[in-house]
């Protein structure tokens, strides 16, 4: 199954009538992270450093669903800290299916056999399970063993009860063509999961290991390979062909980190989620007041090696969607 056509048509009504307003700078989908809080220690995440004070902290569903009201964008993904841990996770979902945002609720997996109960099946509403790699590989990206498998389970439990699950795979330089094409051909053909992404790690300045993060050259390169031999065209990724060219390097494209907007419990954060240099109070405020030309690759050193979807994905379906032959391979999965 691809992207499913009720969210292509929504996403593509949002954005012609975005246009239409003359609207230059405009969210297609919200990164909402209503805790830090996680039940793992992965080595290259740059969100679980926070102190225990900020930690222990959960967003009220209130502030959430205003959050998202104000921005409007059309898709959320709710990530954290892991969103399972949330107290009213199941209601802040709820609510946002109910305003028939398209949410993905990005988890780790462990906590979604106790959790599964309390949601309902819905088009506007796909699990976003976190795999790094097949067994061996995943459980050293966690730092625990077990959580391949957990997550797996908990993937075929909610497939069955007729969940839509999506999945989110980053990769590495201890990664190679090889691992790549093994983990999403187990997504793919075996796990038969709806959906796929994947992301070349950003060196976030908190996370533990400085040491594995790809530049742009390796990514290029690691893609280019593994997308080799019609793998790409087979795969349920669920990016835009321009997108996936861009990661092969066959095109290149400005951020546009303004769609791909993160609101925390800090606020809005400036200028993504990757990078934090201030919040604002309302999405408005960020775009008004961030500098975006001081953003993106030659332009922000911190940005060198970010090859990341939140800065470039958002660029690629604006070009899509502005040449008809690029919709039409969009629609093709060329
Ligand atoms: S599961 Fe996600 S939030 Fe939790 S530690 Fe790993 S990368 Fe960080
Ligand atoms: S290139 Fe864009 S998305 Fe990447 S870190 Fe810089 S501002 Fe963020």
């Amino acid at each position: 199954m691809g992207i499913p056509l009720r969210q292509a048509a929504r996403i593509g009504q949002y954005v012609l009538t975005q246009k239409l307003r003359g609207r230059e700078k405009f969210p297609l989908l919200m990164e909402l992270e209503p805790l830090f809080a996680c039940n793992l220690t992965c080595v290259g995440c740059g969100k679980i450093q926070h102190p225990a004070s900020i930690l222990k902290q959960r967003m009220p569903v209130e502030r959430a669903v205003a959050a998202v009201e104000e921005c409007g964008a059309p898709m959320v993904s709710i990530a954290g800290g892991e969103p399972l841990m949330h107290p009213e996770i199941d209601t802040m979902v709820a609510e946002l299916v109910k305003r028939k945002r398209f949410v993905f609720l990005c988890t780790n997996a462990l906590l979604m056999p106790k959790k599964l109960d309390l949601f309902t099946p819905s088009p506007y509403l796909a699990f976003t399970v976190h795999i790094d790699g097949l067994r061996e590989r995943h459980d050293a990206s966690v730092s625990k063993e077990g959580v391949f498998d957990a997550a797996v389970a908990a993937v075929r439990e909610a497939q069955q009860r007729g969940f839509r699950v999506t999945t989110n795979t980053t990769f590495f330089t201890t990664d190679t063509p090889q691992t790549v094409i093994e983990v999403l051909d187990y997504l793919n053909d075996d796990l038969h999961v709806d959906e796929m992404m994947i992301s070349p790690a950003y060196a976030y300045e908190k996370a533990p290991d400085q040491d594995h993060f790809l530049g742009v050259s390796q990514t290029r390169e690691l893609f280019r390979k593994a997308f080799a031999d019609g793998r790409r065209r087979r795969w349920r990724l669920n990016h835009s062909p321009l997108f996936l060219d861009f990661l092969e390097g066959k095109v290149d494209f400005p951020c546009t980190a303004w769609a791909i907007p993160s609101y925390s419990l800090f606020g809005w954060q400036r200028p993504c989620y990757l990078m934090s240099d201030g919040y604002t109070a309302t999405y408005q405020e960020l775009v008004d007041t961030t500098d975006w030309e001081r953003y993106g690759r030659g332009r922000d050193p911190r940005c060198a090696n970010c090859m990341a979807h939140c800065g470039y994905e958002p660029t690629a379906v604006m070009a899509t969607m502005s040449s008809l032959r690029e919709s039409i391979r969009a629609v093709r999965r060329a």
